[in-house]
């Protein structure tokens, strides 16, 4: 049987002499892994779209519950990633994430597509890294189901409190003085930085990355929306370390 469709691949790993394996999220698949014959040996005509990161569209063979790539024609391979060992890095984190709440046979295009415009959105520079990593973080949370709660304090209703927190369990805002609502740890969050996180989880896709930020505020967003994914999926990623440990080496460098 053979699947025409477009293919992000989210990991590439060499097999045997020059085959790979690479795991690619589908728009009309969800996530699979797919055997591409002979991609590691030069001049092969799928050798650039077997590559991480690559979005393509794909003819796949399905024979005896696997996959091969059949052909493949690069739509974007966000080039400018490739030169930028922090970008790439970065990138990588993000396939790290879209990997971890994917599943086979259960498609989620909007999923797909957010991936594709932060890749792209990191790709040409529109925003600065840190903002599309945080933006990228917090939207993925609403598309597996885990959208934080924001509208108001669970347990007392207050919604201006002055000093609010937010449980990176729970997923909700809360005053000081009521309870989080789910065990973990939970971080102060200022109201420009509430205000930012309420705007991403409803903006229009091709919107998100678009609103004011203080510098104080973007540094809190990055890390209430790291901790929160952190938190969610109950997992470190090892693409997240790597990219803090690049830009450590850099600002040493400077
Ligand atoms: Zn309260």
């Amino acid at each position: 049987m053979f699947l025409t469709t477009k293919a992000l691949v989210l990991r590439e790993v060499k097999y045997k002499e020059a085959d790979k394996i690479l795991t690619v999220l589908t728009a009309s698949d969800g996530k699979l892994t797919v055997k591409a014959r002979g991609a590691a040996r030069k001049g092969c005509k799928y050798g650039a779209a077997a590559q991480q990161l690559c979005y393509s569209d794909v003819t796949l063979f399905h024979n005896a519950g696997k996959w091969s790539l059949n052909e493949a024609e690069t739509v974007e391979q966000f080039l400018p990633l490739r030169s930028d060992l922090s970008l790439l890095a970065l990138g990588s984190y993000f396939a790290e994430l879209l990997e971890a709440v994917s599943d086979e046979d259960d498609p989620n295009p909007a999923l797909l597509q957010l991936g594709l415009n932060s890749l792209y959105a990191l790709s040409r520079g529109l925003y600065p890294p840190e903002r599309v990593k945080a933006v990228f973080e917090l939207r993925l949370t609403c598309l597996s189901g885990f959208q934080p709660q924001l509208a108001a304090c669970p347990a007392c209703g207050r919604a201006d409190a002055a000093e609010l927190r937010f449980s990176l369990g729970g997923g909700t805002i809360h005053c000081p003085g009521c309870p989080p609502g789910a065990p973990g740890r939970s971080v102060p969050i200022s109201p420009d930085t509430l205000a930012a996180m309420r705007y991403v989880v409803k903006a229009e896709p091709r919107r998100i990355f678009s609103f004011q930020l203080p510098p104080e505020a973007e540094r809190q967003l990055g890390e209430i929306a790291e901790g929160y994914v952190q938190a969610q999926l109950d997992r470190g990623f090892g693409a997240l370390d790597y990219w803090k440990n690049v830009q450590c080496a850099m600002s040493n460098v400077q």
